[in-house]
């Protein structure tokens, strides 16, 4: 589609229904933000991508309509949020689709409205959402027209919560990382001044889901505990010596609003680990092969053009494209053929062409390829037709990749393609980061080792079996550290060991709250650890932080005991940080898919659920995903019989058969 039909097709809705309650009830889209209402910034950023703008509010309609456009109130409630905006957008609008933003975001990506309109398209999803990070921002979204009869069902039904409205139906998410501070929004008085100074564009501290929009701040959390960090931690490097995290943690948890370690959300708990990553910086030379799997240390800078040389894009004519006449047919005289790998080794002359194959180099004075269907030939008579454009058919030196520029970005993972990428370049060495080493270890004084008869109340260390299985997926270098007991000096002479030489130490069990206690002090003495009830099921209780030992700096994982919790855990906190401390610098997250659930699943809102799922095609080859059998967090069975986990969202209930779900395959695609 060009950019006038994507715009045709695109009606805008600027959400101003709010009560602006955190800014003592005033309309937030008149407020003054330099020199100007902050709804006359939105209106600027998105009237160049969209066809028409209709904006929803629910008072001043008259200070709303200086633009000519149309301006609806809420048909539902008493200002109900921002689903009931959409609503009233969706009732009148016209075009195909229509793209929401909030009043108060006067940074909204230039480009928000054709990157959603393309996924939603790729994808044929119902609503594009944008994202940062792990955060969706559900109020910047893309929907078709056709979604408002399953709207007006939600919100008969009562639904009001725009993540659990979206979560319903078919979803995609669209990451706008790039454009991480353009979703600040602004709740506060505070905020509106500090960025009238233009003090902190970015540097929105708030955290939470606000009651007028919906829309949440992630970047701003991401942001300030980027620079609590900046402010208290080392620069990233490998840790050196004798450092330590001081109150780095709880300075970056305090910027949390609403931080409650007794309940705290996945998403929160993901940014909290990420903001305190130091990656490695060491790097070492390796033959290519031998990168296979491994991150690169710097970036790898064409040394040559690829292709070398001009050459044909097609089987036909190479000929000089001043010689054909500007109307009718041209005859000219062929001089003799280029082959891929053997080249027309003279120069082309006046009024001259060269029968020539796809990848053959372009003889030397030609500029354009005709295709050998369109051309009549007779003896060495060759007959153009008229209309041929300068250069077509014809690839550039250069093209697929420039000596001197960079094709592949330090922190990229090198895979197969990039193998032999790097291969096609010639080079026999490549520079990546050294392997980040972790060390595990299970603890518990009812675990006996493989191979050892059970005494009663014994149970075999599984826990470090499969941490040994997800660890070696990642490529880590490992140090199984065994089985510790919970009595506090070897707890410390293993933590301390671990400290000293790993750059990540997960251990599993101990962190429940009737164990908690000593272990608590301990790690407080070592280093600086979090204790976590994460509002998940399974893997609630959690620990994390960086313990330091003999002049190292280790992160510190404390993964809950329960076997099945210890995957979970580690699948939805752990495999990211470490990748991401390997020196991953592209979103390692597992990407999430949707499909119907092929039966009913009980769950409460108020906490994130990961069911063991198996994602399977029944006879019509059909995709639908069902739980796997007994759910309990010790039961490694589930697991075992499952490939993906049903993510049932924070705010969700239970799940109706033929109900949208979200789906995480453990090894991601391939
Ligand atoms: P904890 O978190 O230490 O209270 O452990 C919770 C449950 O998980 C208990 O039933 C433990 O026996 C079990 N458990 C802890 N560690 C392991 C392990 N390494 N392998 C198998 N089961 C374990
Ligand atoms: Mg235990």
């Amino acid at each position: 589609m060009n950019a006038d039909r994507i715009k045709d097709s695109v009606t805008g809705l600027i959400l101003a229904g709010g009560q602006g309650r955190r800014m003592g009830n005033v309309d937030k889209g008149l407020e003054l933000f330099r020199g100007k209402r902050l709804v006359d910034h939105v209106y600027e950023r998105l009237a160049p991508q969209v066809g028409g703008i209709i904006i929803n509010a629910n008072q001043n309609h008259d200070a709303y309509k200086t633009f000519g456009v149309r301006v609806v109130s809420d048909a539902i409630g008493n200002f109900a949020g921002p689903l009931a905006g959409l609503h009233a957008g969706l009732s009148v609008s016209r075009r195909p689709y229509l793209a929401s933003v909030p009043c108060d975001s006067p940074f909204l990506p230039e480009d928000l409205v054709e990157r959603l309109l393309a996924r939603l398209n790729e994808s044929g999803a119902e609503l594009a959402v944008a994202k940062t990070g792990d955060q969706p921002h559900p109020v910047f979204c893309l929907a078709r027209r056709g979604v408002l009869e399953h709207l007006s069902n939600f919100l008969k039904g009562g639904g009001r919560k725009i993540d659990a409205w979206y979560a319903s139906l078919a979803m995609v998410e669209v990451n706008f990382d790039d454009r991480a501070e353009a979703f600040s929004n602004i709740n506060t008085r505070e905020e509106l001044a500090n960025l009238e100074e233009g003090t902190s564009e970015d540097g929105n501290t708030e955290a939470e889901t606000t009651a007028e929009t919906g829309t949440h701040a992630a970047p701003a959390i991401a942001a300030a505990a980027a620079a609590a960090l900046e402010r208290l931690s080392p620069p990233s490097g490998d840790s050196p010596a004798g450092v330590t995290s001081g109150d780095a943690l709880a300075r970056v948890v305090s910027c949390i609003e609403a931080y409650d370690p007794n309940a705290l959300r996945v998403e929160k708990a993901r940014e909290v680990i990420r903001s305190l990553l130091v990656p490695v910086a060491t790097n070492e030379k390796l033959a290519v092969r031998a990168a296979l799997g491994r991150v690169l240390g710097e970036p790898i800078i064409s040394t040559l053009d690829v292709p070398a040389h001009d050459n044909a894009a097609m089987d036909g004519y190479a000929l000089r494209h001043a010689d054909l006449k500007a109307a009718g047919e041209t005859e000219l005289r062929l001089a003799g053929s280029a082959f891929a790998g053997r080249a027309f080794a003279g120069k082309l002359g006046r009024r001259e062409c060269v029968r020539i194959m796809t990848g053959a180099v372009m003889p030397q004075g030609a500029d354009t390829v005709v295709i050998q269907e369109i051309v009549q030939t007779e003896g060495d008579k060759v007959r153009i037709p008229a209309g041929q454009k300068r250069g077509q058919n014809r690839r550039l030196a250069g093209e697929d990749l420039a000596a001197g520029k960079a094709v592949l970005e330090a922190g990229q993972a090198v895979g197969p393609a990039e193998l032999g990428l790097i291969a096609s370049l010639g080079l026999a060495e490549v520079t990546v980061r050294r392997r980040l080493r972790v060390a595990f270890f299970s603890t518990g004084d009812e675990l006996a080792s493989v191979g050892s008869t059970l005494k009663p109340g014994e149970v075999y260390d599984s826990n470090r079996y499969t941490l040994y299985g997800m660890l070696s997926r990642l490529g880590c270098d490992l140090i199984d550290m065994g089985v510790v007991r919970d009595d506090q000096a070897s707890l410390e002479r293993a933590l301390k060991a671990a400290a000293a030489d790993a750059d990540a130490i997960i251990t599993s069990g101990g962190v429940s709250v009737g164990e908690a206690d000593f272990i608590r002090e301990l790690l407080g003495k070592l280093g600086e650890v979090v204790f976590w009830k994460i509002a998940m099921k399974p893997g609630r209780p959690m620990a994390f932080g960086k313990i330091a030992h003999a002049g190292n700096e280790a992160h510190f994982f404390g993964l809950p005991g329960n076997p099945v919790a210890v995957m979970v855990t580690f699948y939805q906190f752990v495999r990211e940080a470490l990748l991401a401390l390997s020196g991953r610098t592209d979103d390692c997250t597992l990407p999430l898919l949707q499909a119907p659930c092929a039966c009913s699943v009980k769950k409460s809102p108020g906490r994130t659920e990961f069911q063991r799922g198996l994602l399977a095609r029944d006879e019509r080859g059909q995709w639908s995903v069902a739980p796997t059998g007994a759910q309990g967090s010790g039961v490694l069975r589930s697991m075992a019989q499952a490939n993906c986990f049903i993510v049932l969202e924070h705010e969700r209930g239970s799940v109706k058969p033929g109900e949208l779900v979200r789906v995480q395959l453990f090894d991601g695609l391939i």
